[in-house]
């Protein structure tokens, strides 16, 4: 992967030249940019962001049914035609690469950042999860005042807290990424691991329904050096629409994981 650029400091000026506070209005930014938007079958691509003689228009994928999806999506595209490296005349734009957040292609990863610094930003978040606990319900609070999707807030805090937390998004059974906060120093078990009997979210891939709040499991279920003599703490969220579950891991006993030696590649 070629190098990121850090595309923070263009939302945040962007922002601030608008005046706009959350939840961010991306068809207020199109319309200040002379941006058209439009809805078209597009197969595959989430997005096209096209500049033409000067006219600048972005093509949304028809398919795309959700409200926050439709937002970080245009929020990615404004960030193709903001990024001032960003010089292609056109960019197609796959759903994998805006919807997983583990894109290869550096101008991909750098418009989600753009997006997301722009839908979330720094300041109001830090704000928002200052002294508080992090769990599915803050998750789902703030998803509705930034009009993002639980997926996106809940990355975002990650990377903004410093309680040692992990957010797991699982489909079809397995695993499909993990992101943790710096202060989380286990190792949670790779993408593409079919999840486990100890876990909450294993259940409801298996017909059955995942307890509402946090529930303490082993710590086998999550981790890759687990047991059955440590627990974790595990609040899982099923998404029966996308057949998926996100789930937040913490711990109970904070001190005792900042302690371990355990570094890993953050
Ligand atoms: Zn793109």
């Amino acid at each position: 992967m070629s190098t990121i650029s850090d595309p923070g400091p263009f939302a945040r000026e962007l922002l601030h030249k608008l005046d706009l506070k959350p939840p961010i209005d991306v068809f207020f930014i199109c319309d200040n940019f002379n941006i058209i938007i439009k809805n078209d079958k597009l197969r595959d691509f989430e997005a096209v962001f096209i500049l033409h003689k000067g006219a600048k228009k972005i093509v949304l994928n028809e398919n795309i049914n959700y409200e926050t999806r439709k937002n970080f999506t245009i929020a990615h595209e404004i960030g193709h035609y903001i990024l001032p490296w960003h010089k292609q005349t056109m960019y197609i734009c796959d759903s994998i690469d805006i919807q997983s957040f583990q894109s290869k292609k550096s101008e991909e990863v750098e418009a989600n950042r753009f997006a997301a610094e722009l839908l979330i930003p720094t300041e109001y978040l830090l704000d928002d999860i200052k002294n508080k606990e992090i769990n599915i319900a803050l998750i789902k609070q703030l998803a509705e005042k930034y009009k993002v999707s639980l997926t996106s807030i809940g990355i975002r805090i990650v990377e903004n807290t410093y309680n040692p937390i992990a957010l797991v998004l699982s489909e079809n059974g397995k695993i499909k990424w993990s992101i943790k906060s710096k202060s989380f120093l286990k190792k949670i078990l790779p993408n593409g691991t079919y999840l486990r009997e100890q876990s909450f979210a294993f259940d409801f891939f298996n017909g059955n329904c995942i307890p509402a709040g946090p529930q303490m499991v082993y710590s086998i279920g999550w981790l890759e050096n687990g047991s059955f003599y440590e627990y974790i703490k595990e609040e899982s969220l099923q998404m029966p629409n996308l057949n998926m579950v996100l789930t937040l891991l913490t711990f109970e006993n904070q001190e005792e994981e900042f302690n371990d030696n355990e570094f890993d590649d953050w």
